[in-house]
């Protein structure tokens, strides 16, 4: 059998997946059946998670169809900015709602992320093929540091986090799934991911402090694990630290 030749280029940030020598321009790729455009894809270390469109000789492609001699393909992320729900054949099942599981060593992005509202599973005692069942069945995006989750092929949503640092990460998350308007703070528990609602002093006043009940108000209490909080110190930090964010990525920094 001939030996097949087609070529394949990665645009923008999943170039973050290739070796340094391959990033930003035409690679040529060499074939004797025909693999599917997901395999060559994810054979770059790239996972399909991340794909947003593919074309193949300008035409949009699937996952599945099938690569031929001479074909050329262009593989590019999530947009930012451009809407392409009409083009792309990737995506079986839309998201209405962002909710997100995290993988076991996001504990402090999974705070964030409620703190911020969002509907956050974490458990550091979760394992892979728990994350990706509930991310199926709940239609959940996985968010991860390790590349191995993304790749199991029943992933349909998924985000590789690129930084270390969960204000980084919390940044991340809000620019690639474009959720700046939709921070409800002070919504969610940060402990248990239950919705939380504002009570009146006197049912909570027997579980505060002295100092807590002179000094402020307003209390919210989480409806599923009881937790109570109010706007403290701790709490005027994290505000702070969103409000910067937000500052930062509207100003495009
Ligand atoms: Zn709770």
């Amino acid at each position: 059998m001939a030996e097949k030749k087609a070529t394949i280029r990665f645009y923008e940030e999943l170039n973050d997946f290739l070796a340094a020598d391959r990033r930003k321009k035409e690679l040529e790729i060499y074939f004797y059946n025909n693999p599917s455009v997901k395999d060559v894809i994810e054979s770059f270390g790239v996972p399909h998670t991340e794909v947003d469109l593919i074309l193949v000789n300008g035409i949009s492609a699937a996952f599945k169809d099938r690569i031929k001699h001479g074909d050329r393909i262009s593989v590019y992320p999530k947009f930012e900015s451009l809407d392409i729900s009409s083009l792309s054949k990737l995506k079986d099942r839309p998201l209405r709602q962002t909710r997100f599981v995290l993988d076991v060593h996001l504990g402090k992005l999974a705070r964030y992320l409620r703190l911020c509202g969002f509907d956050t599973l974490y458990d550091n005692r979760y394992e892979d093929h728990t994350i990706v069942e509930m991310s199926g069945q709940q239609n959940r995006i996985i968010l991860t540091r390790d590349i191995g989750i993304l790749k199991y092929s029943t992933v349909q949503h998924g985000y590789w986090l690129r930084s270390d640092n969960p204000g980084q990460q919390l940044r991340e998350v809000i620019q690639r799934f474009d959720l700046k308007d939709q921070i409800r703070l002070f919504s969610r528990c940060m402990e248990c991911n239950g919705t939380i609602e504002q009570v009146d002093k006197q049912q909570v006043a027997p579980f505060l402090l002295e100092g807590t009940k002179k000094y402020y108000d307003r209390f919210y209490r989480c409806r599923q694990c009881g937790k109570v909080y109010w706007e403290g110190s701790h709490y005027q930090q994290m505000v702070q630290q969103i409000r910067q964010l937000l500052y930062e990525i509207n100003r495009g920094t």
